[in-house]
């Protein structure tokens, strides 16, 4: 799922929507080449062509994917470390620094991916 965005032609304010397809070729075979749009500024309605659709970073996903991590951290962190203080264990310390370590690099992935998801949108053109 992308986060597109587009500049109505009437106020030249952006109008940003989501889209399932993640080019701009699936994007006009799913809904074809030009889109009708209505900006959310002045409601101008108009067609708009693929091409003059922008892929952009979605900060609440962003946020959200973040905040999620880092309570996955806490909470692997509170069960991981109290257990491993209690079992005194140094490979289970190991362990378990490798294991609160899993979320923060999944939401490393998950913005690598959209990065390059963003990057692809806007570099092929139809
Ligand atoms: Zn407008």
């Amino acid at each position: 799922m992308l986060r597109l965005r587009y500049r109505c032609t009437n106020c030249g304010e952006h109008n940003y929507f989501r889209s399932f397809q993640t080019s701009r070729l699936d994007l006009e075979m799913a809904k074809g080449r030009t889109q009708e749009k209505q900006c959310k500024n002045c409601q101008h309605t108009e067609m708009v062509d693929v091409n003059d659709m922008k892929a952009v970073t979605s900060p609440t996903r962003t946020l959200v994917t973040l905040i999620t991590a880092l309570v996955l951290t806490a909470v692997l962190g509170y069960f991981l470390i109290y257990r491993g203080i209690e079992v005194g264990s140094g490979t289970y310390s190991i362990i378990s620094v490798g294991l609160m370590a899993l979320p923060m690099s999944g939401y490393v992935f998950l913005a690598a991916q959209e990065r390059q998801s963003i990057r692809l949108f806007n570099k092929v053109k139809r």
